[in-house]
Protein backbone atom coordinates (compact mmCIF):
# COMPACT_ATOMS: atom_id res chain seq x y z
CA UNK A 1 0.00 0.00 0.00
CA UNK A 2 1.40 3.19 -1.23
CA UNK A 3 2.29 5.90 1.23
CA UNK A 4 -0.49 8.24 0.18
CA UNK A 5 -2.91 5.34 0.22
CA UNK A 6 -2.56 4.37 3.92
CA UNK A 7 -3.07 7.88 4.59
CA UNK A 8 -6.65 8.64 2.72
CA UNK A 9 -7.02 5.31 5.22
CA UNK A 10 -6.22 7.00 8.32
CA UNK A 11 -8.12 9.98 6.98
CA UNK A 12 -11.52 7.79 6.44
CA UNK A 13 -11.07 6.20 9.52
CA UNK A 14 -10.91 9.55 11.62
CA UNK A 15 -13.87 10.62 9.44
CA UNK A 16 -16.00 7.65 10.62
CA UNK A 17 -14.93 7.75 14.09
CA UNK A 18 -15.98 11.66 13.86
CA UNK A 19 -19.17 10.72 12.48
CA UNK A 20 -19.92 8.43 15.39
CA UNK A 21 -18.67 11.30 18.26
CA UNK A 22 -20.92 13.80 16.53
CA UNK A 23 -24.27 11.76 16.24
CA UNK A 24 -23.72 10.21 19.29
CA UNK A 25 -23.29 14.20 20.75
CA UNK A 26 -26.68 14.75 19.07
CA UNK A 27 -28.62 11.87 20.47
CA UNK A 28 -27.66 12.94 23.59
CA UNK A 29 -28.68 16.65 23.26
CA UNK A 30 -31.47 15.27 21.46
CA UNK A 31 -32.88 12.70 24.05
CA UNK A 32 -32.32 15.56 26.76
CA UNK A 33 -34.14 18.30 24.96
CA UNK A 34 -37.41 15.72 24.22
CA UNK A 35 -37.23 14.57 27.95
CA UNK A 36 -37.95 18.07 29.29
CA UNK A 37 -41.25 18.34 28.62
CA UNK A 38 -42.87 15.22 30.28
CA UNK A 39 -40.59 16.05 33.46
CA UNK A 40 -37.02 14.08 33.94
CA UNK A 41 -37.48 11.00 35.88
CA UNK A 42 -35.09 8.44 37.18
CA UNK A 43 -35.13 6.43 34.53
CA UNK A 44 -34.80 8.99 32.01
CA UNK A 45 -31.32 9.54 34.11
CA UNK A 46 -30.21 5.70 33.35
CA UNK A 47 -31.16 6.38 29.83
CA UNK A 48 -28.52 9.53 29.34
CA UNK A 49 -25.82 7.50 31.43
CA UNK A 50 -26.11 4.76 28.76
CA UNK A 51 -25.64 7.18 26.10
CA UNK A 52 -22.83 9.35 27.49
CA UNK A 53 -20.95 5.84 27.91
CA UNK A 54 -21.16 5.09 24.38
CA UNK A 55 -20.00 8.61 23.56
CA UNK A 56 -17.35 8.01 25.92
CA UNK A 57 -16.32 5.28 24.02
CA UNK A 58 -16.40 6.58 20.58
CA UNK A 59 -14.55 9.42 21.70
CA UNK A 60 -11.93 8.12 23.29
CA UNK A 61 -11.11 5.95 19.97
CA UNK A 62 -11.23 9.33 18.46
CA UNK A 63 -8.62 10.89 20.77
CA UNK A 64 -10.65 13.72 21.37
CA UNK A 65 -9.55 14.98 24.71
CA UNK A 66 -11.69 18.29 25.40
CA UNK A 67 -14.72 16.49 24.07
CA UNK A 68 -13.77 13.27 26.41
CA UNK A 69 -12.95 15.84 29.51
CA UNK A 70 -17.02 17.06 28.67
CA UNK A 71 -18.25 13.59 28.44
CA UNK A 72 -16.87 12.55 31.71
CA UNK A 73 -18.38 15.71 33.29
CA UNK A 74 -21.76 14.56 32.28
CA UNK A 75 -20.92 11.20 33.11
CA UNK A 76 -19.78 11.84 36.63
CA UNK A 77 -23.27 14.13 36.86
CA UNK A 78 -25.19 11.15 36.08
CA UNK A 79 -23.76 8.88 38.45
CA UNK A 80 -24.15 11.26 41.29
CA UNK A 81 -27.78 11.55 40.54
CA UNK A 82 -28.57 7.95 39.88
CA UNK A 83 -26.87 7.24 43.20
CA UNK A 84 -29.50 9.37 44.61
CA UNK A 85 -32.60 7.67 46.40
CA UNK A 86 -34.90 10.67 47.08
CA UNK A 87 -36.72 13.26 44.30
CA UNK A 88 -34.32 14.44 41.74
CA UNK A 89 -33.18 17.84 42.98
CA UNK A 90 -33.45 21.03 40.74
CA UNK A 91 -29.59 22.39 41.01
CA UNK A 92 -28.18 19.18 39.92
CA UNK A 93 -30.50 18.79 36.94
CA UNK A 94 -29.46 22.27 36.18
CA UNK A 95 -25.90 21.09 36.52
CA UNK A 96 -26.75 18.39 34.26
CA UNK A 97 -28.52 20.73 32.01
CA UNK A 98 -25.60 23.12 31.46
CA UNK A 99 -23.19 20.33 30.54
CA UNK A 100 -25.30 19.06 27.96
CA UNK A 101 -25.84 22.07 26.83
CA UNK A 102 -22.00 23.00 26.56
CA UNK A 103 -20.94 20.11 24.86
CA UNK A 104 -23.63 20.52 22.15
CA UNK A 105 -21.89 24.19 21.92
CA UNK A 106 -18.66 22.54 22.52
CA UNK A 107 -19.05 20.51 19.20
CA UNK A 108 -19.42 23.02 16.79
CA UNK A 109 -16.07 24.65 17.23
CA UNK A 110 -14.55 23.72 13.89
CA UNK A 111 -10.97 24.06 13.96
CA UNK A 112 -10.44 22.38 17.06
CA UNK A 113 -8.08 19.50 16.73
CA UNK A 114 -10.86 17.24 16.26
CA UNK A 115 -11.50 19.20 13.26
CA UNK A 116 -13.94 16.86 11.14
CA UNK A 117 -16.86 17.12 13.80
CA UNK A 118 -18.82 20.06 12.56
CA UNK A 119 -18.06 19.38 8.77
CA UNK A 120 -19.55 16.40 9.04
CA UNK A 121 -22.84 17.37 10.70
CA UNK A 122 -25.28 14.96 9.66
CA UNK A 123 -28.47 16.50 7.40
CA UNK A 124 -26.72 19.87 6.26
CA UNK A 125 -30.04 20.83 4.00
CA UNK A 126 -29.36 22.96 1.07
CA UNK A 127 -30.54 26.21 0.75
CA UNK A 128 -32.83 26.58 -2.25
CA UNK A 129 -32.30 29.62 -3.98
CA UNK A 130 -34.98 31.27 -6.05
CA UNK A 131 -33.48 34.51 -7.57
CA UNK A 132 -32.45 35.96 -10.68
CA UNK A 133 -29.25 34.05 -11.91
CA UNK A 134 -26.87 36.62 -10.85
CA UNK A 135 -27.69 36.70 -7.47
CA UNK A 136 -28.26 32.92 -7.43
CA UNK A 137 -24.06 33.13 -8.78
CA UNK A 138 -23.01 35.68 -5.69
CA UNK A 139 -24.96 33.44 -3.04
CA UNK A 140 -23.92 30.23 -4.33
CA UNK A 141 -19.69 31.19 -4.12
CA UNK A 142 -20.65 33.21 -0.53
CA UNK A 143 -22.74 30.48 0.92
CA UNK A 144 -19.76 28.06 -0.34
CA UNK A 145 -17.45 29.65 1.55
CA UNK A 146 -19.74 29.41 4.94
CA UNK A 147 -19.90 25.39 4.04
CA UNK A 148 -23.78 26.28 3.36
CA UNK A 149 -25.00 23.83 0.64
CA UNK A 150 -26.96 25.63 -1.91
CA UNK A 151 -29.10 24.51 -4.79
CA UNK A 152 -30.55 27.14 -7.56
CA UNK A 153 -33.42 26.67 -9.07
CA UNK A 154 -33.97 27.53 -12.56
CA UNK A 155 -37.62 27.49 -12.91
CA UNK A 156 -40.97 26.80 -11.49
CA UNK A 157 -40.75 23.67 -12.90
CA UNK A 158 -37.39 22.76 -12.20
CA UNK A 159 -38.73 23.44 -8.58
CA UNK A 160 -41.69 21.88 -8.99
CA UNK A 161 -40.39 18.37 -10.32
CA UNK A 162 -38.11 17.36 -7.66
CA UNK A 163 -38.44 15.95 -3.87
CA UNK A 164 -35.87 19.22 -3.35
CA UNK A 165 -38.68 20.94 -1.55
CA UNK A 166 -38.91 18.64 1.09
CA UNK A 167 -35.34 18.47 1.89
CA UNK A 168 -34.26 21.88 1.92
CA UNK A 169 -33.40 23.96 4.96
CA UNK A 170 -34.46 27.54 3.66
CA UNK A 171 -35.74 29.55 0.70
CA UNK A 172 -34.52 32.86 -0.72
CA UNK A 173 -37.17 33.58 -2.73
CA UNK A 174 -37.28 36.37 -4.88
CA UNK A 175 -41.22 37.60 -5.07
CA UNK A 176 -40.83 38.18 -9.05
CA UNK A 177 -38.97 34.79 -9.71
CA UNK A 178 -39.21 33.73 -13.06
CA UNK A 179 -42.24 35.22 -13.50
CA UNK A 180 -44.57 37.95 -12.51
CA UNK A 181 -44.91 37.07 -8.79
CA UNK A 182 -43.79 33.26 -9.63
CA UNK A 183 -42.48 33.48 -6.10
CA UNK A 184 -45.25 34.17 -3.89
CA UNK A 185 -47.29 31.49 -6.00
CA UNK A 186 -44.47 29.13 -5.36
CA UNK A 187 -44.34 29.69 -1.50
CA UNK A 188 -48.01 29.78 -1.39
CA UNK A 189 -48.29 26.62 -2.89
CA UNK A 190 -45.39 24.91 -1.15
CA UNK A 191 -47.11 26.39 2.50
CA UNK A 192 -50.06 25.20 1.83
CA UNK A 193 -49.45 21.63 0.46
CA UNK A 194 -46.46 20.61 2.35
CA UNK A 195 -45.32 20.44 5.77
CA UNK A 196 -41.52 21.75 5.88
CA UNK A 197 -40.27 23.39 8.43
CA UNK A 198 -37.66 25.27 6.01
CA UNK A 199 -37.53 28.92 6.52
CA UNK A 200 -38.45 31.65 3.82
CA UNK A 201 -36.77 34.19 3.34
CA UNK A 202 -38.32 36.80 0.34
CA UNK A 203 -36.54 39.61 -1.25
CA UNK A 204 -37.51 42.31 -4.12
CA UNK A 205 -35.76 44.58 -6.02
CA UNK A 206 -38.02 47.27 -5.87
CA UNK A 207 -38.99 49.78 -3.47
CA UNK A 208 -42.41 49.54 -4.30
CA UNK A 209 -43.47 46.20 -2.30
CA UNK A 210 -46.97 46.33 -1.77
CA UNK A 211 -48.97 45.85 1.43
CA UNK A 212 -51.02 43.14 -0.60
CA UNK A 213 -47.14 41.44 -1.33
CA UNK A 214 -45.80 41.25 2.32
CA UNK A 215 -49.50 39.74 3.35
CA UNK A 216 -48.95 37.24 0.92
CA UNK A 217 -45.01 36.88 2.05
CA UNK A 218 -46.68 36.42 5.23
CA UNK A 219 -49.11 33.65 4.85
CA UNK A 220 -47.33 31.85 2.42
CA UNK A 221 -44.30 31.49 5.75
CA UNK A 222 -42.49 33.79 4.74
CA UNK A 223 -40.20 35.03 8.23
CA UNK A 224 -37.80 37.73 6.66
CA UNK A 225 -39.06 40.11 3.85
CA UNK A 226 -36.29 42.27 2.26
CA UNK A 227 -35.99 44.91 -0.06
CA UNK A 228 -32.91 45.19 -2.47
CA UNK A 229 -31.11 43.11 0.38
CA UNK A 230 -27.45 42.74 0.42
CA UNK A 231 -25.83 39.27 0.18
CA UNK A 232 -24.24 39.17 3.84
CA UNK A 233 -28.03 40.16 5.27
CA UNK A 234 -29.36 37.17 3.55
CA UNK A 235 -26.22 34.74 4.68
CA UNK A 236 -27.16 35.95 7.63
CA UNK A 237 -30.74 35.10 8.22
CA UNK A 238 -30.07 31.42 6.43
CA UNK A 239 -26.66 31.25 8.51
CA UNK A 240 -28.37 30.77 11.76
CA UNK A 241 -30.43 27.28 11.16
CA UNK A 242 -27.44 25.45 10.37
CA UNK A 243 -26.23 25.41 14.03
CA UNK A 244 -26.03 21.96 15.71
CA UNK A 245 -28.12 23.13 18.39
CA UNK A 246 -30.81 25.21 17.35
CA UNK A 247 -31.79 28.78 18.75
CA UNK A 248 -31.55 28.30 22.46
CA UNK A 249 -34.61 28.17 24.35
CA UNK A 250 -36.10 31.11 25.93
CA UNK A 251 -35.21 31.46 29.60
CA UNK A 252 -37.70 32.25 32.07
CA UNK A 253 -37.12 33.43 35.83
CA UNK A 254 -40.48 32.40 38.06
CA UNK A 255 -40.83 34.52 41.06
CA UNK A 256 -43.56 33.25 43.16
CA UNK A 257 -43.46 32.53 46.91
CA UNK A 258 -45.80 29.70 46.46
CA UNK A 259 -44.09 26.51 46.08
CA UNK A 260 -47.08 24.70 43.59
CA UNK A 261 -47.95 28.25 41.74
CA UNK A 262 -44.06 27.95 41.30
CA UNK A 263 -44.25 23.97 39.80
CA UNK A 264 -47.34 24.88 37.84
CA UNK A 265 -45.76 27.83 35.91
CA UNK A 266 -42.20 25.53 35.40
CA UNK A 267 -44.57 22.65 34.00
CA UNK A 268 -45.93 24.97 31.57
CA UNK A 269 -43.12 26.61 30.29
CA UNK A 270 -40.70 23.53 30.38
CA UNK A 271 -43.38 21.53 27.96
CA UNK A 272 -42.80 23.61 25.56
CA UNK A 273 -38.82 23.42 26.02
CA UNK A 274 -38.51 26.80 27.62
CA UNK A 275 -35.71 26.84 30.34
CA UNK A 276 -36.99 27.94 33.73
CA UNK A 277 -35.32 28.85 36.99
CA UNK A 278 -37.70 28.99 39.95
CA UNK A 279 -37.29 31.69 43.00
CA UNK A 280 -39.36 31.09 45.87
CA UNK A 281 -37.67 33.84 48.06
CA UNK A 282 -37.73 37.21 46.39
CA UNK A 283 -34.37 38.26 48.51
CA UNK A 284 -32.90 35.69 46.58
CA UNK A 285 -33.58 37.23 43.04
CA UNK A 286 -31.07 39.49 42.35
CA UNK A 287 -28.58 36.89 42.76
CA UNK A 288 -30.43 34.47 40.51
CA UNK A 289 -30.89 36.80 37.54
CA UNK A 290 -27.20 37.60 37.65
CA UNK A 291 -26.59 33.87 37.59
CA UNK A 292 -29.69 32.58 35.18
CA UNK A 293 -29.53 35.84 32.83
CA UNK A 294 -33.62 35.50 31.86
CA UNK A 295 -34.75 37.01 29.12
CA UNK A 296 -38.18 37.31 30.80
CA UNK A 297 -39.58 37.35 34.31
CA UNK A 298 -43.38 36.12 35.52
CA UNK A 299 -43.71 37.39 39.15
CA UNK A 300 -46.45 37.11 41.89
CA UNK A 301 -47.81 40.37 43.70
CA UNK A 302 -48.00 39.48 47.53
CA UNK A 303 -44.74 37.93 48.82
CA UNK A 304 -43.23 37.93 52.32
CA UNK A 305 -41.01 40.62 52.66
CA UNK A 306 -42.03 43.26 49.91
CA UNK A 307 -44.81 43.02 46.94
CA UNK A 308 -44.21 41.87 43.25
CA UNK A 309 -43.93 46.33 42.16
CA UNK A 310 -41.63 46.87 44.78
CA UNK A 311 -39.25 44.13 43.47
CA UNK A 312 -40.36 45.45 39.65
CA UNK A 313 -39.11 49.03 40.81
CA UNK A 314 -35.93 47.35 41.94
CA UNK A 315 -35.06 45.38 38.82
CA UNK A 316 -35.97 48.58 36.78
CA UNK A 317 -33.47 50.80 39.11
CA UNK A 318 -30.91 48.91 37.29
CA UNK A 319 -29.87 49.86 33.42
CA UNK A 320 -28.74 46.72 32.09
CA UNK A 321 -32.68 45.17 32.79
CA UNK A 322 -34.56 48.08 31.74
CA UNK A 323 -35.82 46.17 28.69
CA UNK A 324 -36.53 42.71 30.12
CA UNK A 325 -40.04 41.97 30.12
CA UNK A 326 -41.71 41.19 33.73
CA UNK A 327 -45.05 39.88 33.68
CA UNK A 328 -47.50 40.13 36.77
CA UNK A 329 -49.36 36.90 37.64
CA UNK A 330 -51.31 37.00 40.59
CA UNK A 331 -54.93 36.77 41.79
CA UNK A 332 -55.22 40.36 42.26
CA UNK A 333 -58.14 41.69 40.29
CA UNK A 334 -58.48 45.28 40.87
CA UNK A 335 -58.24 47.12 37.93
CA UNK A 336 -56.80 50.24 39.49
CA UNK A 337 -54.01 47.74 41.56
CA UNK A 338 -52.99 46.25 38.22
CA UNK A 339 -52.81 49.35 36.64
CA UNK A 340 -50.38 50.90 39.28
CA UNK A 341 -48.10 47.68 39.17
CA UNK A 342 -47.90 48.07 35.20
CA UNK A 343 -46.91 51.84 35.97
CA UNK A 344 -43.78 50.54 38.64
CA UNK A 345 -42.31 48.51 36.12
CA UNK A 346 -44.83 45.71 34.72
CA UNK A 347 -45.25 44.56 31.35
CA UNK A 348 -48.39 42.97 31.65
CA UNK A 349 -50.82 41.31 33.86
CA UNK A 350 -52.36 38.19 33.81
CA UNK A 351 -54.57 36.88 36.71
CA UNK A 352 -54.75 33.14 38.13
CA UNK A 353 -56.48 31.10 37.45
CA UNK A 354 -54.70 30.89 34.41
CA UNK A 355 -55.04 28.50 31.45
CA UNK A 356 -51.32 27.45 31.02
CA UNK A 357 -52.35 27.70 27.33
CA UNK A 358 -52.47 31.76 27.79
CA UNK A 359 -49.68 31.74 30.46
CA UNK A 360 -47.53 30.08 27.29
CA UNK A 361 -48.24 32.42 24.81
CA UNK A 362 -48.00 35.60 26.47
CA UNK A 363 -44.23 34.48 27.67
CA UNK A 364 -43.59 33.34 24.18
CA UNK A 365 -44.47 36.13 22.34
CA UNK A 366 -43.21 38.63 24.75
CA UNK A 367 -39.82 36.60 25.22
CA UNK A 368 -39.34 36.13 21.71
CA UNK A 369 -39.89 40.03 20.97
CA UNK A 370 -37.82 41.17 23.50
CA UNK A 371 -34.79 38.85 22.24
CA UNK A 372 -35.34 40.84 18.85
CA UNK A 373 -35.51 44.20 20.31
CA UNK A 374 -32.59 43.14 22.05
CA UNK A 375 -30.85 42.18 19.43
CA UNK A 376 -31.43 45.19 17.23
CA UNK A 377 -29.80 47.21 20.47
CA UNK A 378 -27.12 44.87 21.26
CA UNK A 379 -26.06 44.03 17.52
CA UNK A 380 -24.05 45.88 15.03
CA UNK A 381 -26.08 46.47 11.77
CA UNK A 382 -23.32 45.26 9.25
CA UNK A 383 -22.21 42.35 10.79
CA UNK A 384 -24.90 41.24 12.95
CA UNK A 385 -22.05 40.69 15.72
CA UNK A 386 -21.79 42.25 19.36
CA UNK A 387 -21.41 46.08 19.03
CA UNK A 388 -18.33 48.01 21.16
CA UNK A 389 -20.32 48.83 24.10
CA UNK A 390 -22.27 45.27 24.59
CA UNK A 391 -18.78 43.08 24.16
CA UNK A 392 -17.70 45.14 26.75
CA UNK A 393 -20.77 44.20 28.79
CA UNK A 394 -20.41 41.08 28.06
CA UNK A 395 -16.58 40.50 28.96
CA UNK A 396 -16.98 42.45 32.07
CA UNK A 397 -19.64 39.88 32.81
CA UNK A 398 -17.31 36.86 31.56
CA UNK A 399 -14.61 38.05 33.57
CA UNK A 400 -16.91 37.89 36.71
CA UNK A 401 -18.02 34.61 36.02
CA UNK A 402 -15.02 33.17 35.31
CA UNK A 403 -13.49 34.24 38.59
CA UNK A 404 -16.32 32.88 40.53
CA UNK A 405 -16.20 29.53 38.88
CA UNK A 406 -12.54 29.61 38.60
CA UNK A 407 -12.26 28.94 34.77
CA UNK A 408 -9.67 30.22 32.42
CA UNK A 409 -10.68 32.88 29.87
CA UNK A 410 -9.33 34.53 26.89
CA UNK A 411 -9.94 38.01 25.14
CA UNK A 412 -8.63 38.64 21.61
CA UNK A 413 -8.38 41.55 19.72
CA UNK A 414 -8.40 41.58 15.38
CA UNK A 415 -7.29 43.88 13.63
CA UNK A 416 -7.70 44.05 9.29
CA UNK A 417 -3.93 44.32 8.02
CA UNK A 418 -3.67 47.15 5.58
CA UNK A 419 -7.22 47.40 5.12
CA UNK A 420 -6.71 50.96 4.18
CA UNK A 421 -5.52 49.67 1.19
CA UNK A 422 -8.85 47.57 0.57
CA UNK A 423 -10.92 50.90 0.59
CA UNK A 424 -8.62 52.63 -1.24
CA UNK A 425 -8.00 49.82 -4.39
CA UNK A 426 -11.83 48.67 -4.98
CA UNK A 427 -13.79 51.10 -2.87
CA UNK A 428 -15.71 51.35 0.28
CA UNK A 429 -18.40 49.13 -0.49
CA UNK A 430 -15.74 45.93 -1.14
CA UNK A 431 -14.71 47.06 2.12
CA UNK A 432 -17.44 46.53 3.70
CA UNK A 433 -17.86 42.81 1.99
CA UNK A 434 -14.53 41.93 3.40
CA UNK A 435 -15.98 43.13 6.84
CA UNK A 436 -19.14 41.09 6.55
CA UNK A 437 -16.75 37.77 5.42
CA UNK A 438 -14.48 38.00 8.77
CA UNK A 439 -17.41 38.52 11.16
CA UNK A 440 -19.17 35.68 9.42
CA UNK A 441 -16.19 33.56 9.58
CA UNK A 442 -15.72 33.80 13.06
CA UNK A 443 -19.17 32.95 13.80
CA UNK A 444 -18.24 29.44 11.90
CA UNK A 445 -15.27 29.06 13.21
CA UNK A 446 -15.74 29.63 16.83
CA UNK A 447 -17.87 28.19 19.77
CA UNK A 448 -21.67 29.75 20.20
CA UNK A 449 -20.33 30.08 23.47
CA UNK A 450 -17.43 32.77 22.37
CA UNK A 451 -18.80 36.05 22.09
CA UNK A 452 -17.67 37.98 19.11
CA UNK A 453 -18.05 41.75 18.50
CA UNK A 454 -17.48 44.58 16.07
CA UNK A 455 -14.53 46.78 18.62
CA UNK A 456 -14.65 49.09 15.61
CA UNK A 457 -14.34 50.07 12.02
CA UNK A 458 -11.79 47.14 10.90
CA UNK A 459 -11.50 45.88 14.62
CA UNK A 460 -13.07 42.74 16.06
CA UNK A 461 -13.17 41.40 19.80
CA UNK A 462 -13.72 38.07 20.92
CA UNK A 463 -14.50 36.44 24.09
CA UNK A 464 -13.53 33.12 24.74
CA UNK A 465 -14.79 30.98 27.16
CA UNK A 466 -13.16 28.58 29.21
CA UNK A 467 -10.34 28.66 26.90
CA UNK A 468 -6.65 28.27 27.94
CA UNK A 469 -4.55 30.92 26.53
CA UNK A 470 -2.54 28.09 24.64
CA UNK A 471 -5.59 26.94 23.11
CA UNK A 472 -7.06 30.22 22.15
CA UNK A 473 -3.33 30.98 20.56
CA UNK A 474 -4.20 27.98 18.59
CA UNK A 475 -7.98 28.74 17.46
CA UNK A 476 -6.79 32.12 16.61
CA UNK A 477 -3.72 31.08 14.54
CA UNK A 478 -6.14 28.50 12.03
CA UNK A 479 -8.95 30.75 12.22
CA UNK A 480 -5.70 33.63 10.99
CA UNK A 481 -4.37 30.99 8.26
CA UNK A 482 -7.72 29.84 6.71
CA UNK A 483 -8.98 33.15 6.90
CA UNK A 484 -5.85 34.41 4.95
CA UNK A 485 -6.58 32.25 1.72
CA UNK A 486 -9.97 33.37 1.32
CA UNK A 487 -10.16 35.00 -2.14
CA UNK A 488 -12.49 38.19 -2.42
CA UNK A 489 -13.94 40.14 -5.22
CA UNK A 490 -13.79 43.20 -6.52
CA UNK A 491 -15.36 43.26 -10.30
CA UNK A 492 -12.91 40.77 -12.06
CA UNK A 493 -10.11 41.36 -9.57
CA UNK A 494 -9.76 38.74 -6.92
CA UNK A 495 -7.42 39.44 -3.89
CA UNK A 496 -6.77 38.25 -0.36
CA UNK A 497 -6.82 39.56 3.15
CA UNK A 498 -4.99 39.16 6.36
CA UNK A 499 -5.49 39.61 9.90
CA UNK A 500 -3.51 40.65 13.26
CA UNK A 501 -4.75 39.10 16.80
CA UNK A 502 -3.39 40.35 20.13
CA UNK A 503 -4.63 37.76 23.19
CA UNK A 504 -4.66 38.50 26.83
CA UNK A 505 -5.67 36.06 29.36
CA UNK A 506 -7.70 36.54 32.08
CA UNK A 507 -5.64 36.53 35.39
CA UNK A 508 -8.32 37.41 37.90
CA UNK A 509 -7.26 41.27 38.16
CA UNK A 510 -9.50 44.40 36.60
CA UNK A 511 -11.25 43.63 33.79
CA UNK A 512 -9.58 46.94 31.78
CA UNK A 513 -6.22 45.43 31.89
CA UNK A 514 -7.06 42.73 29.88
CA UNK A 515 -8.50 45.12 27.12
CA UNK A 516 -5.32 47.11 27.29
CA UNK A 517 -2.98 44.00 27.02
CA UNK A 518 -4.37 42.33 24.29
CA UNK A 519 -4.43 45.47 22.38
CA UNK A 520 -0.33 45.65 23.26
CA UNK A 521 -0.39 41.99 22.03
CA UNK A 522 -2.07 43.19 19.08
CA UNK A 523 0.53 46.41 18.40
CA UNK A 524 3.36 43.43 18.50
CA UNK A 525 1.48 41.31 16.07
CA UNK A 526 1.45 44.55 13.34
CA UNK A 527 5.03 44.95 14.25
CA UNK A 528 5.97 41.80 14.30
CA UNK A 529 5.18 42.13 10.27
CA UNK A 530 1.10 41.15 10.72
CA UNK A 531 -0.93 38.40 9.66
CA UNK A 532 0.42 37.07 13.04
CA UNK A 533 -1.17 36.06 16.46
CA UNK A 534 0.42 36.94 19.31
CA UNK A 535 0.12 36.49 23.38
CA UNK A 536 0.33 38.59 25.80
CA UNK A 537 3.01 37.62 28.01
CA UNK A 538 1.85 38.20 32.16
CA UNK A 539 4.65 39.59 34.35
CA UNK A 540 6.07 36.45 36.18
CA UNK A 541 6.46 38.07 40.44
CA UNK A 542 9.77 37.97 40.85
CA UNK A 543 11.31 35.33 42.99
CA UNK A 544 11.64 36.04 46.63
P1 LIG B 1 -3.00 48.14 9.79
O1 LIG B 1 -2.47 46.92 9.13
O2 LIG B 1 -1.96 48.86 10.55
O3 LIG B 1 -4.18 47.82 10.65
O4 LIG B 1 -3.47 49.10 8.63
P2 LIG B 1 -4.93 49.56 8.27
O5 LIG B 1 -4.88 50.23 6.96
O6 LIG B 1 -5.85 48.40 8.37
O7 LIG B 1 -5.30 50.51 9.48
P3 LIG B 1 -5.91 51.91 9.64
O8 LIG B 1 -6.43 51.91 11.05
O9 LIG B 1 -4.96 52.97 9.25
O10 LIG B 1 -7.11 51.99 8.64
C1 LIG B 1 -8.32 51.40 8.87
C2 LIG B 1 -9.25 51.82 7.79
O11 LIG B 1 -10.49 51.15 7.90
C3 LIG B 1 -9.58 53.28 7.84
C4 LIG B 1 -11.07 53.36 7.63
O12 LIG B 1 -11.41 54.20 6.57
C5 LIG B 1 -11.47 51.96 7.30
N1 LIG B 1 -12.76 51.62 7.84
C6 LIG B 1 -13.19 51.74 9.12
N2 LIG B 1 -14.46 51.30 9.24
C7 LIG B 1 -14.88 50.90 8.02
C8 LIG B 1 -16.09 50.36 7.49
O13 LIG B 1 -17.08 50.15 8.21
N3 LIG B 1 -16.14 50.05 6.19
C9 LIG B 1 -15.07 50.24 5.38
N4 LIG B 1 -15.18 49.88 4.09
N5 LIG B 1 -13.92 50.76 5.82
C10 LIG B 1 -13.81 51.10 7.12
MG1 LIG C 1 -7.51 49.59 12.89
MG1 LIG D 1 -6.18 47.50 10.29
Amino acid sequence: MSHTEQESQSDALRRHFANRVTNQVRVLVNRWRAMQAPGIRLSNIDELAHITKNLIRHAQRFETEDLLKQAHQIDTLLTALQNTTTKLDKPALHEVHQAIYDLGQFSLRRNDKNHDIDQHIPNKKPVLLLVQPELANKLTEQLNHFDIPSIVIESPKHFQEQSLQQEASAFIVDIHFHENEQGLALMQYQHTTKSSKAEVVFLTEEYSATLQQRLIACRAGGTYFYVRPAVPQLIRSVEKFYSATALSPLKVLVMDDSKSQARFCEKAFSSVGMLTYVVTNPMEILHAMEDFQPEIIVMDMYMPGCTGTELASVIRQQPEYLRLPILFLSGEEDRDIQLSAMKQGGDDFLTKPIDPKHLIATVQNRGERARVLNNLIVRDSLTGLYNHTHILDRLQQACRQAKEHNKPLCFAMVDIDFFKKVNDSYGHPVGDKVISALSLFLKQRLRHSDSIGRYGGEEFAVILADTQDKDALHVMNEIREVFSQLEHSAGDTEFKVSFSCGICSFTGDNFEHIIKHADEALYQAKRQGRNNVQLYIHDTPAAP
